[in-house]
């Protein structure tokens, strides 16, 4: 017995193995704090094993180091609550479109663990309240710090609007390109994926609708 214990802790990934053997719990599955460093770049040396690679060369000895911290940064927002942002709201009796254009953003592909970058178009109509509106753009950005798709990414970004802000008429519309669908499988490249979430009058109303797609594509 001590002597295959002996072997196993000469084996330079055994370390590697212990992370694989573990089984996890629920409980340690869900994410609660901040990343773990450490699992990190034992599972990227174990990737790098596993194309064939060898981690221990010199050009890839802090690439999992490297990987951690990118992976904490892109994964920053499943650790905060990106509606904290529309807490702070101002009474204004305004009650048109409120538009924020162009709000660039990078996410990650929750399917391939690719980024997906573009931008989004956030508007709302106020219920007599309005937020700050750099708010909207720290929305956007905190929610595509996740593992994401597009999909969820657009309707998520309309719930928290529509619930925190107190009023219906919502409009959400996200353009992105995926690495995943550029560099691999079918590579194309330049192919944008549009989503959109619209609520209350944007979704009842045409015109509403219309003077949006104007203003979104730089005619009002
Ligand atoms: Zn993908």
């Amino acid at each position: 017995m001590s002597l295959a214990i002996q072997d196993l802790l000469e084996q330079d990934d055994f370390a590697d193995r212990c992370v694989r053997m573990e089984t996890p719990s629920a409980e340690k599955s869900k994410p609660t704090g901040p990343v773990d460093h450490t699992a990190i770049r034992q599972a990227v040396r174990q990737i790098l094993r596993a194309v064939g690679e060898n981690p221990d060369r010199e050009g890839l000895l802090e690439t999992p180091r490297r990987v951690a911290k990118m992976y904490e940064e892109m994964f920053a927002g499943l650790h905060l609550d990106p509606g904290r942002h529309l807490d702070v709201t101002f009474e204004e009796n305004y009650d048109e479109i409120v538009l924020v254009r162009d709000i660039e953003f990078t996410s990650m592909c929750e399917h391939h663990l690719l980024p997906f970058r573009g931008v989004a178009h956030v508007a709302y109509i106020p219920n007599g309240r309005v937020t700050g509106l750099s708010k909207l753009a720290r929305v956007v950005e905190e929610v595509s710090r996740r593992p994401q798709v597009q999909e969820r990414m657009t309707k998520t970004i309309a719930d928290l609007i529509e619930d925190r802000l107190g009023t219906s008429a919502v409009g959400v519309i996200v353009k992105a390109e995926h690495s995943c669908m550029s560099m691999r499988g079918i590579r194309k490249q330049g192919s944008m994926t549009v989503t959109s979430a619209m609520r209350g009058t944007f979704r009842k109303d045409a015109a509403s609708r219309s003077e949006l797609l104007a203003l979104i594509n730089g005619q009002g």
